[in-house]
């Protein structure tokens, strides 16, 4: 283990043991805030620069099915809320957050209260994808959606073996799919490991989606995939109806100004809620890489303040 990767799995050791503020001001940036309102407000500023939004209600996990039927109301809340505000944004769901892991069934009807109200309201539903035990029973939820509603989209992970047989398998329902390195810790048994590989595979299921017919959210902060992903598009002459790039909220700000710039279409990814702590903590738990990267960013934050403040260079503060 290197030097950065001892640091980043001390650091995530070590979160739980910081004071909350202190872990708000590394996540603040990746979080709208904890109100419907606060998250409403950022899709509006993001709208200002041309910028479409998915909305994800933070939580997952749920142990109790009225959590998870009290996540299923919230969700509907906010596509009426963007319905009424007439925001350019959808939702992303968790299965998880909606009781895929107490009852198959519960988590279905959850999911169908969701996808039927934002049918009715014209918008969109997309689930994420969680780590490699939901899987199967994501895919099986989402076939099971797909029979009565085609507002509804899936996200398959590069980093999965089984990816390439995902994408096959679920060809003849030309699924919307938003494309994604993932982010859970999986066994190498389960998923690739070695980074050229996993964008080797992302570029390689990117084309097969866009040969099948599918639309593709292409969700990457990694500069060499959205320069492979354009390539494929100029190469195939697609239109914006095709394909759109989508963002974590508060990741590389710069390319995405450069992504809308060359006039294509781009979603930020807006988390926001309460449980803004928890999801943290488990985020960087899951992904010491990702402790990296706000570590590096508060690092950056704490210099550029110095830098804003000559009279503390002066004295070496
Ligand atoms: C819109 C969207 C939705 C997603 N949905 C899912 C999902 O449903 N399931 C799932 O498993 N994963 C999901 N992910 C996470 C994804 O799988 C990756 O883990 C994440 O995007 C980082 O991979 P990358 O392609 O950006 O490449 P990386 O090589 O990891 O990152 C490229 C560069 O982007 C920057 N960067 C990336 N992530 C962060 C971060 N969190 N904070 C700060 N800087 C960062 C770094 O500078 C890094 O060098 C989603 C990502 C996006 C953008």
């Amino acid at each position: 283990m290197n030097g950065s990767a001892l640091f980043s799995r001390l650091l995530v050791r070590l979160l739980p043991l910081l004071p909350k503020r202190l872990v708000r001001l590394a996540a603040d940036r990746y979080i709208a805030g904890e109100t419907l309102d606060d998250a409403l407000s950022m899709v509006r500023t993001l709208g200002l620069e041309g910028i479409a939004a998915t909305l994800d209600i933070l939580g997952e996990d749920v142990a109790a099915p009225a959590a998870a039927e009290a996540a299923a109301t919230a969700y509907s809340l906010a596509l009426e809320r963007i319905a009424a505000n007439e925001l350019d944004c959808n939702v992303s769901v968790k299965p998880s957050q909606l009781g895929l892991k107490i009852d198959r069934e519960l988590c279905c009807r959850n999911f169908r209260a969701i996808v039927s109200r934002a049918r009715e309201l014209g918008n969109f539903v997309r689930i994420d994808m969680e780590d490699h035990t939901l899987t199967s029973p994501t895919i099986a939820l989402y076939r099971e959606l797909r029979r009565d509603f085609d507002n509804v989209g899936l996200v398959l992970q590069a980093y999965m073996r089984r990816s390439i047989a995902d994408v096959d398998a679920l060809a003849p329902l030309v699924p919307n799919f938003r494309l994604c390195k993932g982010i859970y810790d999986e066994p190498r048994a389960l998923a690739y490991k070695m980074p050229a590989v996993i964008n080797d595979n992302f570029t390689w299921l990117l084309q097969k989606m866009f040969d099948g017919g599918s639309y593709v959210g292409i969700a990457t902060h990694d500069e060499a995939l959205v320069w492979s992903a354009l390539r494929e598009i100029e190469r195939r002459k697609l239109t914006p109806d095709r394909y759109e790039f989508q963002m974590l909220l508060g990741v590389d700000p710069e390319l995405r100004s450069i992504i809308v710039g060359a006039g294509h279409r781009l979603r930020v990814y807006v988390p926001f809620g309460a449980h803004w702590h928890a999801y943290s903590l488990r985020r960087l738990r899951e992904n010491p890489r990702m402790a990296s990267y706000v570590a590096r960013d508060v690092t950056g934050r704490f210099v550029q303040r110095l830098r804003a403040r000559p009279e503390l260079q002066q004295h070496g503060q």
